[in-house]
């Protein structure tokens, strides 16, 4: 008998290729189980064991694999499970979720790059093979697999770099995440031959002439009766001499310098009982447990410091206490340390944290954790990929702040949404699912309403803090009786002046999207364009540049019109920048911190801004819509929004919803504590229904208002949407692509089809692009509509001229 394996490998082709295996193979494999297959010309690639069957494969001869890579499935049946739904849902290969779903060290292909850790020197660890790999790498800082195949003399390498991975040698080198660079801070000890008790005479005596190292050494010998690792800086501030009185006592060899990476969590094992909740707040639980009696997922609506995170603390621990698995889900933004440390202090010794900040080791670990079903690893918090880990036991998915828009991924496929996949995989597992927000999607909130799902409401602030006073500020007026001091009206900063004089707290909103400072010649209007995109370049003052935040292009700022020649350049408009250059011309004196993309790069970015500002280094913040999440400062009495207009402007049928949710979450961050908080808006249009509705916090009427407008204009929750777009380097190619693909379409589906259109960006990195979408209307089905588009996609993708066009797929595009 002749033993095959279907396998998936992690390539956009919607199909499962077979191999073959020997009996004994056949006996071991199992689904789930890695293998090393070769694939295409010769390239080695990760592939994952689906089905084990005798049938050979029709049309070609199968291939041996080369090599079994794990000896127990790393992925498990209702992770396959779920795969499938997402592929199918979405309209991408299982490669691709395969691909999406594993940790990239687990997904080894002649292309990956491994390269050496920082730190590692033991190598009487490591075997020969290892060790050849590590010598290499002496030579050269990065190898890729094909070049380890070379060395090593066979193909078979993928478990030799496996173990230099958990050996700490080396990492795979990752594209889409930034550099992994490990946190070190520097301690001290006592040199060992200094260690024993009798010693220390003999020490101080050796440096009775050497007054300020003595003390050091004293104050060193009170510091270490604590027990605790010793910091250098600890050392240098309570012995209060210098880093250079430190350092020669370590170039006496008496102490030395050594290094502890910091940035795992690390629990102390002080974990605290969860909080008990108050009456509302126990109501909001009950009504919440009822739900689940019926329904598999329930929206708990809990306007902003309401409780929330202390109701799910409460359904974690019950799940916990059940021995089951919790995942908690969140956005990347809101995932701070705040609210991380918050949860280690009650469930410490049970939990993980997974997001793409994380180095590939610890999301390595995680995965195993979580795939072994250790307490560790028992609630998982993590952003949106968080959902691929290997759980086998889920009771409860929490989606907290389940209507933010970075929940959706938009590229690379599996284009899924999390709270919609989290919805399917709790119900695989048979667990409940929690979405939680002040200001639910309208499509929760629809759902919630049809009786979909269960529905909570909670509507008090913990210790009955009244929500924010918010006050309109017309600009345009301002600007009438010239009453603008730069982008701020006199209100504005009559309020921060009296926020200031209370020694209190202010936050700034400038939203980044759709607004950012574009150079404009002020002779003939023309401003100077990205090279390979199809928008402006926009300003940044610090660097004096010119960036495109489409594709990262840089030049420096001009000092001439590229069209005119004249040397008058404006920067038009306003970004986060502006507002900071603004405020310290007016405010001189004042502490002012700035928290947008630019300025929180790599894993501690945040933190840091954002622990000055707690520790009230920073008197006034400005930031983009990162400061709207999962923040608690409780000396903040003054939000202002700079400008609402842009928002609400913003050419998308969900602009005036995300406005809505965006002001009410960002207001929420004033007055947590006791005193009521102060919200100012500035716009040119204070009538404007949405600016109403958040100044008189009418959720109910922005949802009816809007859900008209959707039914209306034929847009979900009524109608799904299905995102076709097509990219290429030949703008003749992509138009006749676009015309015969939307032609095939219409055919086939009417007038579902909106376009051949060209979008409002209509070339990025020197693609230009096309767009077509499909609108299914309610009671249409739409898995018919998505069979026709893919047999219309395999038409297209047929034709030669086509095969060069990029074609992707994106279904829910919002
Ligand atoms: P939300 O998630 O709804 O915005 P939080 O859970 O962050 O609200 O609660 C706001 C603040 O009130 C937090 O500092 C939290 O610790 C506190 N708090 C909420 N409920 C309680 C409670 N029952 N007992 C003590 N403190 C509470
Ligand atoms: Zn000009
Ligand atoms: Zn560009």
């Amino acid at each position: 008998m002749n033993y095959f394996i279907d396998v998936i490998l992690p390539i956009p082709i919607q199909k499962q290729f077979t191999y073959k295996i020997t009996e004994a193979e056949a006996e071991f494999l199992k689904p789930g189980i890695r293998v090393a297959v070769e694939f295409g010309k010769s390239k080695i690639y990760t592939a994952l064991v689906y089905k084990i069957h005798t049938e050979p494969p029709v049309g070609y001869e199968a291939k041996e694999i080369f090599q079994i890579l794990d000896e127990t499935p790393v992925v498990n049946d209702i992770q396959l499970k779920h795969w499938e739904w997402i592929s199918s849902y979405y309209m991408c290969s299982l490669g691709e979720v395969f691909r999406a779903a594993l940790p990239s060290a687990f997904l080894l292909e002649s292309e990956t790059v491994i390269q050496q850790m920082i730190g590692f020197n033991d190598e009487s660890i490591l075997n020969d093979d290892e060790f050849l790999i590590y010598e290499a790498l002496q030579h050269q800082t990065q190898l890729s697999v094909n070049q380890v195949v070379e060395i090593l003399g066979k193909k078979t390498v993928f478990p030799v770099i496996k173990d230099l991975i958990e050996k700490n040698v080396i990492n795979v080198k990752e594209q889409i995440y930034e550099q992994y660079k490990p946190k070190l801070i520097k301690y001290v000890r006592l040199n060992a031959v200094w260690n024993e008790k009798e010693k220390l005479s003999e020490l101080l005596e050796t440096l009775s002439r050497a007054q300020k190292q003595r003390d050091v050494i004293l104050t060193y010998f009170q510091l270490q009766t604590t027990k605790k690792p010793i910091k250098v800086i600890d050392l240098q501030e309570k012995s209060n001499s210098s880093n250079a009185v430190i350092k020669s006592l370590v170039d006496k060899d008496i102490l030395e310098y050594y290094f502890i990476q910091t940035d795992r969590i690390n629990f102390d094992g002080n974990s605290k009982e969860i909080k008990i909740l108050t009456s509302h707040q126990e109501e909001a639980f009950l009504a919440i447990e009822k739900c689940f009696k019926t329904k598999q997922v329930t929206l708990l609506k809990g306007i902003t410091s309401s409780g929330k995170t202390e109701i799910y603390a409460k359904l974690i621990k019950q799940q916990l206490e059940q021995g089951n698995q919790v995942l908690y889900l969140l956005p990347e933004i809101a995932l701070t340390t705040q609210l991380i440390e918050r949860l280690q202090i009650y469930f410490g010794e049970y939990l993980s944290v997974f997001h793409s900040k994380y180095s590939m080791n610890e999301r390595v670990e995680v995965w195993n954790n979580v795939l072994e079903n250790k307490q560790k690893a028992q609630l998982v918090l993590g952003a949106r990929s968080s959902l691929f880990l290997p759980f086998s036991n889920l009771g409860l998915i929490i989606v907290d702040e389940e209507h933010e828009p970075s929940f959706k991924q938009y590229d690379p496929a599996p284009r899924y949404h999390a709270r919609d996949a989290a919805i399917i995989l709790a119900s695989n597992h048979n667990a409940k699912a929690l979405l939680g927000s002040a200001t639910p999607s309208i499509e929760t909130f629809y759902n919630a309403q049809q009786g979909k799902y269960g529905y909570v409401a909670l509507n008090r602030r913990y210790g009955n803090v009244l929500l924010p006073e918010i006050e309109l500020v017309d600009v345009k007026e301002k600007h009438r009786k010239k009453r603008m001091k730069g982008h701020f009206s006199d209100r504005l900063l009559e309020m921060i002046s009296a926020a200031l004089k209370e020694k209190e707290q202010v936050i700034l909103f400038q939203n980044r999207r759709g607004f950012a400072p574009v150079v404009e010649c002020e002779t003939c209007g023309v401003s100077p364009q990205c090279p390979q995109c199809d928008v402006s370049l926009t300003f940044h003052s610090y660097r004096k540049e010119l960036r495109c935040h489409y594709c990262g292009y840089r030049q420096a700022m001009l000092h001439n019109c590229g069209a005119c020649g004249s040397e008058k350049l404006n920067t038009k408009g306003f970004g986060t920048e502006q507002i900071e250059l603004e405020l310290q011309e007016l405010f001189p004196n004042v502490n002012i911190g700035r928290m947008d993309l630019d300025t929180t790069r790599g894993k501690y970015g945040y933190q840091k801004i954002l622990g000055q500002f707690q520790a009230q280094e920073i008197d006034i913040l400005v930031g983009t819509q990162m400061l709207s999440k999962g923040l608690d400062f409780a000396n903040v009495s003054l939000v202002g929004i700079m400008n609402a207009d842009n928002m609400l402007n913003f050419p998308d049928f969900r602009a005036h919803e995300r406005s809505y949710q965006l002001m009410v979450q960002v207001s929420g961050r004033a007055g947590r504590d006791q005193k009521r908080g102060k919200v100012a808006i500035q716009t040119y249009n204070p009538y404007h229904q949405i600016l109403q509705q958040v100044s008189t916090n009418s959720y109910d009427e922005m949802f009816k208002e809007q859900l008209q407008e959707r039914w209306q204009y034929h847009y979900p929750p009524f109608y799904r949407i299905i995102k076709i777009t097509l990219r290429h380097k030949n703008f003749n190619s992509v138009e006749d692509g676009a015309n015969w693909l939307g032609k095939s379409l219409t055919i086939n589906l009417k007038e579902q089809v909106l376009g051949p259109t060209t979008p409002a960006i209509s070339k990025i990195r020197n693609y230009y692009i096309r767009q077509i979408i499909v609108k299914i209307p309610p009671k249409q089905s739409i898995t018919a509509s998505k069979n026709k588009i893919i047999r219309i996609k395999n038409a297209f993708q047929a034709v030669k001229e086509f095969r060069s066009i990029k074609l992707t797929i994106d279904v829910d595009n919002y």
